[in-house]
């Protein structure tokens, strides 16, 4: 291992391949190296998501994500066009299946202009059939800048260029020390030890681990909720045309089970948000024990358990039930039927929760001595990657530098 860095970044998704480029591009003659723990980059959230580029439509205005969304979704768009990356912007419609749903519809609506995300429209039932002939709605929302893209093409393409710009990617390296030296950080892996001036930790769903290693004490935990999907039987899919999405729950950052047609032309079903046992617990099945140990001693966790206990029990009863996730779909859909339901894949998402229970909305992004922490990257994190990426430049520029 090349022994010394100006910048070392932690974890190779779609955030820190991001950072690496920017870095690169804002500081040329810096040497920059990315450790990732698995053998290839975006194995993790970034490659275990819906595929969407979201438009900004959700996010308070004025928070990050909806600054940075709507800023990376344009960068990301281009990135595409200019590597020759398949993507689609084939739009979205967000409907309303009850009267209590419309003004929350409506507010959508009104941060989404104030988000500056353009060409959005209010459209009523007859509408809203033209777009999507198969739904049910009593007023929906049409946006159409949302578009469809492969995540890991994206990040695949992000690797090549950071490598290609002379950036080095330590693949099968796992970080497992942050010890602070006279001019910057000796970082502890399990191939071996390198020194860096600074550390950009964008460890995702270990992101709050990575952090204590480094002598931050973090104000949240990241609690990992799986995310599983359906799909669609093939001879099924026309009945979605492009992406269909319910109004979301406004007290949680999850946006609800939605249909996306994929880029590959395949359609999904989901993703719901159930409380994983381990941290890449992809599976129903798969249980860490101290992982577990270590929510369950989060006093954060029984704050968030307490307040929230119906909700999630409802995910969790979904999870094990196909036909109440029928049911689910049918309220945005009536034709759908259990039987149209194949499975499919699941992602697990770090979604950090505060001290005292709430789950982190916006994104989390601290500073410490020769140290940026992405203690919060959720969706929209891969549409906004480069956005972020630009955030996390601009703290190294102004405050650290
Ligand atoms: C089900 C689901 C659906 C989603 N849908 C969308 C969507 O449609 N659109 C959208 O914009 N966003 C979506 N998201 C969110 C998006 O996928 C994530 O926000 C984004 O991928 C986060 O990227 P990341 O780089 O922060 O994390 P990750 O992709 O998880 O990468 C973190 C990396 O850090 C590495 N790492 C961790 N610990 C260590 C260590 N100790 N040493 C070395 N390496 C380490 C991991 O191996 C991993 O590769 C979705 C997420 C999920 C789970």
């Amino acid at each position: 291992m090349t022994s010394s860095y100006d910048a070392t970044i932690i974890g190779a998704g779609i955030v820190g391949l991001a950072t690496a480029i920017k870095l690169g591009q804002a500081f040329p003659e810096w040497r920059i190296a990315i450790v990732e723990k698995e053998h290839q980059p975006g194995l993790h959230q970034t490659g275990h998501n819906s595929g969407v580029i979201h438009s900004g439509i959700y996010y308070r205005p004025g928070s990050l994500k909806a600054h940075l969304c709507v800023s990376g979704a344009g960068q990301l768009i281009r990135f595409c066009k200019n590597h020759g990356i398949l993507h689609e912007i084939c739009g979205k419609v967000v409907i309303a299946t009850k009267a209590e749903e419309v003004p929350i519809l409506h507010e959508l609506y009104r941060r989404g202009v104030e988000n500056g995300v353009t060409g959005l429209k209010i459209m009523e039932p007859p509408e809203v059939g033209m777009l999507e002939p198969h739904t049910r709605c009593f007023l929906g929302l049409h946006v159409p800048t949302t578009g469809i893209v492969d995540f890991g093409e994206v990040v695949r393409a992000y690797a090549a260029l950071f490598q290609d710009r002379g950036g080095t990617l330590h693949v099968g390296y796992r970080l497992v020390a942050v010890n602070r030296e006279d001019r910057g950080l000796r970082v502890e892996t399990t191939q071996g030890s390198l020194f860096s001036k600074f550390l950009i930790n964008c460890g995702g769903l270990y992101s709050d681990h990575v952090a204590r290693m480094a002598g931050l004490d973090p104000p949240c935990q990241i609690i990992p909720f799986r995310g599983e999907y359906y799909r669609i039987r093939p001879e099924r899919s026309h009945l979605v045309g492009n992406l269909i999405y319910p109004v979301p729950d406004p007290r949680f950052p999850f946006l609800g089970i939605h249909f996306t047609r994929m880029i590959d032309g395949k359609v999904e079903a989901g993703p719901n948000a159930v409380l994983a046992l381990a941290r890449e617990g992809y599976s129903r099945t798969t249980v860490a024990l101290a992982e577990l140990a270590e929510i369950l001693r989060y006093r954060g966790f029984w704050q968030m358990a307490f307040r929230y206990w119906r909700a999630g029990w409802g995910e969790m009863v979904r999870s094990h039930s196909k036909r109440r996730f029928a049911e689910a779909l049918q309220e945005l859909l009536p034709e759908i039927c259990e039987g149209d339901l194949l499975p499919g894949g699941a992602g697990v998402r770090a979604q950090a929760v505060g001290k005292d229970g709430r789950l982190v909305d916006d994104f989390v992004i601290l500073q410490s001595e020769h140290m940026v922490h992405v203690l919060n990257a959720p969706s929209p994190a891969a549409t906004s990657s480069l956005a972020i990426a630009d955030h996390i430049v601009g703290i190294l520029r102004t405050r650290i530098l």
